[in-house]
Parts: C-alpha cells; sequence; structure tokens
C-alpha cells in the first residue's frame, strides 16, 4: 500500500501535495497552484503565512463538500467547513484520521511555539504521512510514527537540509521527501543535499513537479 500511496501523491511545489487515496482528493498547504486541479475532499493548512495559508488557492479547489482543517489563524481567513485543530489535536473526515502535530521554531522566531501551528499525521489505506509544516527539528519528533515524512530543506524559515536529514533520523520514516524549496526559499540542491545526507539510511524520494 505504501508504494500505491507514493503513486499517488504528487508536488504541486513548495509544501503542496495532493493526495489521492481511498477515493479521496486530499491536498496540503496549496499554494501558486495551476493546470487541471481535482476538487477536494479535504484540504490541510498547516499555518497562516501566504506560502501555506493561501485563500486564492483554496478557491481553486474547494467544493461545497470539501473540509478544511487547519488552525485558528488560518480558519479566520478561510470560508466553508472549517475545523481548527491545536497540536496534539485529531479529528476524522471521511473515515480519514488527521492528527495535528506541533511545529515550531527552535533556532530562529518566525513560528514561535507560542503560536501553535501545526503539521499533520494523516492516516490513509492504513498508511502514515507526516507533513511537517514549517519546522525546525524538534524534540517531539522522536515519537511521531509515520510511514512517509514531508520536510521542509530551504532553511531560512525551516530546517535547513542537514537539521531536516537529523530530524528524519529521528523520525525514521520507511521514505522521506523533501519540500519548501523551488518557491520562495530553498533550491534543489537543498533536496540533493538532504538526500545524500540519508544515503544508506531512509529512502529518500525528491518530488518532480509536474
Ligand atoms: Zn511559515
Ligand atoms: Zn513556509
Amino acid at each position: 500500500m505504501l508504494d500505491t500511496i507514493l503513486a499517488n501523491l504528487e508536488w504541486l511545489g513548495h509544501d503542496s501535495f495532493c493526495l489521492h487515496a481511498a477515493g479521496k482528493v486530499i491536498y496540503f498547504d496549496p499554494f501558486q497552484v495551476s493546470g487541471n486541479l481535482d476538487p477536494a475532499d479535504i484540504i490541510l493548512i498547516s499555518h497562516d503565512h501566504f506560502d501555506h495559508c493561501s485563500p486564492e488557492d483554496v478557491t481553486k479547489i474547494q467544493q461545497d463538500s470539501t473540509t478544511i482543517v487547519t488552525e485558528p489563524e488560518s480558519a479566520k481567513k478561510l470560508t466553508g467547513t472549517v475545523k481548527s485543530l491545536q497540536p496534539g489535536d485529531s479529528i476524522t473526515v471521511d473515515n480519514i484520521k488527521i492528527e495535528a502535530v506541533p511545529a515550531y521554531n527552535t533556532n530562529k522566531k518566525f513560528h514561535p511555539q507560542s503560536n501553535n501551528w501545526i503539521g499533520f499525521i494523516v492516516t490513509i489505506e492504513g498508511v502514515r504521512i507526516y507533513h511537517a509544516g514549517d519546522t525546525d527539528h524538534i524534540p517531539e519528533m522522536k515519537n511521531f510514527d509515520t510511514d512517509i515524512a514531508l520536510l521542509p530543506v530551504s532553511g531560512t524559515y525551516v530546517m535547513t537540509a542537514e537539521e531536516a536529514a537529523t530530524a528524519a533520523l529521528d523520525i525514521k520514516p520507511q521514505v522521506a521527501i523533501p519540500m519548501h524549496f523551488g518557491a520562495i526559499v530553498g533550491e534543489k540542491s537543498d533536496a540533493e543535499h538532504f538526500s545524500e545526507k540519508l544515503e544508506g539510511k531512509i529512502k529518500v524520494i525528491i518530488p518532480q513537479k509536474r
């Protein structure tokens, strides 16, 4: 099932992913999305920075039946069915379990822990997928149980590639996928550096934009 999930997990650039699984269409942090987009059943938004919470992009994929799961600051910017979570909360939408986990900076101040911004662990068809949001390497990661980890690698606002590789060793997913590069900050070289650091330890897939 892991391979099926991976085959149906599409990178739309930056932190945006679209997953088709269990007959549902799930988007993570849609930003600057374009082209042929399937309407969303679920949209997950990690925090209210413009490159993660983009009401304009949400409009492109939202339908009446869409459920948005996010944190309170982002919820204020969105309309429709919007559920707000705090780190540690979880919710089940369309039989899909969605857990909110902490996401915050430890050595910079863009994402204070006190903001209660979030990452997500989604369990779908028995596979657990962690989308980290904007975070540094945090101690909670040791306790995250996930098959796939989507981790930011750009540095500046989030972990550097090197820090993200160390974080991946704590999380121990079966597959790690670098993100948060190629748009605002971060280059493909950051993703490659992340991959090199984990060679022989954790399988890394560098996502390709369609
Ligand atoms: Zn941010
Ligand atoms: Zn960001």
